[in-house]
């Protein structure tokens, strides 16, 4: 079996990072499917090739100069290559580069080229086959990585050997190399796992896997041994900063685990992201919040009689453009809770048509509410879970304007005020991990 790695832009920084990356590669033989980014920062201060390749096309298409630019990606990619002692052809290719891109060459294919340089060298570097992802990846018009792709990619792929392919792009709807949304190559590494039908995707980055709750808030955030992809997406909805929802699709798609590791410091855990439910011994996998949300309480005697209330109210959100999150809901009231910036220019409008078509007795607009989203299967059949978190709520003195659980039984959401965000997460973090 194979396992399938990408390395992202920190890891392929200067040559030293190269370096570690071959030594990950070939500390596994299964690691014969890579898939790298463009270097990506040496320092804080450092410009990602990335940027600086958007800068050339930027420049061009204002009739600037872009030499300052030229000479800055000609000097980041001779030096790896020099440092590195390998011929990838890179004095050929960075002259032919600037020929196209004074000939006009498109912005996509541009920005395209710092993967396909690294690409290049890494795969000399190692000694494996370069793959081409024009003509094996496809991608729809909204960005989207297309069918043809499982067809095309996998007849591309040696059947023996390490292979490299580079990130970030592929063929567009036009026949034209067309790139992902930034920090798209983790998409590309995801899509070549489900290509090549590996038993496990390697995401290899800069941190140690991902963690339980936002560092900014919880300082010393423990990273979570594994997640599964449900719970990630419920934190990642819930606004935890995670791997990116596409990057997973195609490895969902085939039921391929995801591992998070951090190429300059390979032996920690990191964080799997698995497929199915796990035997759990801690009952949450994380804790998420983001604020931005208004409550709209409506109020009306007999509501519980009434036919289609709750229907014509979501309507009345629908037709005006405002998204609604949840919606508890009591006997004579009805709770809808929904995004502030989607309510603000239409908030007079939706009142008013509420008054008009439900002639509620009182309606009334809370504003500043943050949720927050307490996720793990662990959660389910369990008893004591609720518990906990409420009385860690409680003890913090952060008063709970709404709760949600699902009947999945995969998260607990609470609404809470806005200012009491950061105390609520760190209280219940400190409930479930710590104790
Ligand atoms: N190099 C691209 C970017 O900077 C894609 C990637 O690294 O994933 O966004």
């Amino acid at each position: 079996m194979t396992i399938a790695c990408k390395f992202g832009g920190t890891s392929l920084a200067d040559a030293a990072q190269f370096r570690k990356v071959a030594e990950i590669v070939r500390a596994n033989p299964k690691r014969r499917a890579v898939v790298v980014s463009a270097p990506g920062k040496r320092h804080k201060q450092d410009p990602k090739i990335t940027d600086i390749l958007l800068s050339i096309h930027d420049m061009v298409s204002r009739e600037l100069s872009p030499d300052p630019s030229f000479a800055l990606l000609r000097e980041r990619f001779l030096e790896i290559e020099k440092e590195l002692g390998v011929d990838a052809g890179m004095a050929g290719l960075l002259k032919s580069f600037q020929i196209s891109v004074l000939a006009g060459a498109d912005r996509d294919w541009i920005a395209s080229r710092g993967e396909h340089f690294s690409a290049r060298i890494m795969a000399a570097f190692l000694g494996g086959t370069f793959v081409e992802p024009e003509g094996a990846v496809f991608i729809n018009a909204l960005g989207l990585v297309d069918d043809r792709t499982w067809t095309e990619l996998p007849r591309r792929l040696p059947a023996e050997g390490i292979y490299v392919m580079p990130g970030f792009y592929g063929t567009g709807p036009q026949e034209r190399v067309k790139t992902f949304s930034r920090g798209g190559s983790d998409i590309s590494g995801s899509i070549l796992a489900r290509a090549a039908g590996v038993e496990l995707y390697e995401n290899w980055t800069d941190v140690s896997g991902l963690l339980m709750a936002d560092p900014r808030i919880v300082t010393d955030a423990s990273p979570m041994e594994v997640v599964t992809y449900r719970e990630l997406r419920e934190l990642a909805y819930s606004g935890a900063n995670v791997f990116h929802e596409e990057a997973i699709l195609p490895c969902k798609q085939a039921s391929i685990p995801i591992r998070i590791a951090n190429t300059n410091r390979p032996s920690d855990p990191g964080t799997l992201i698995v497929p199915e439910e796990r035997a759990a011994d801690r009952p949450i996998a994380g804790v998420a919040g983001r604020s931005g949300f208004c409550l709209l309480q409506i109020e009306k005697i007999l509501m519980n009689k009434e036919r289609g209330f709750g229907r014509r109210v979501l309507g009345i959100l629908e037709t005006n453009g405002v998204s609604y999150e949840l919606s508890p809901s009591g006997i004579d009231s009805m709770c809808v809770v929904i995004d502030a910036e989607d309510f603000g220019p239409v908030e007079g409008v939706v009142l008013d048509e509420i008054r008009r078509s439900c002639e509620p007795d009182a309606i009334e607009v809370e504003r500043d509410i943050a949720l927050i989203a307490t996720v793990g299967h662990g959660m389910s059949h369990r008893t004591g879970v609720a518990s906990r978190l409420f009385g860690a709520l409680a003890d913090a003195k952060v008063n709970v304007r709404i709760i949600d659980q699902g009947a999945s039984e995969i998260s607990i959401i609470v609404g809470v005020a806005s200012p009491d965000l950061s105390r609520g997460i760190q209280a219940i973090y400190d409930a479930f991990v710590r104790n």
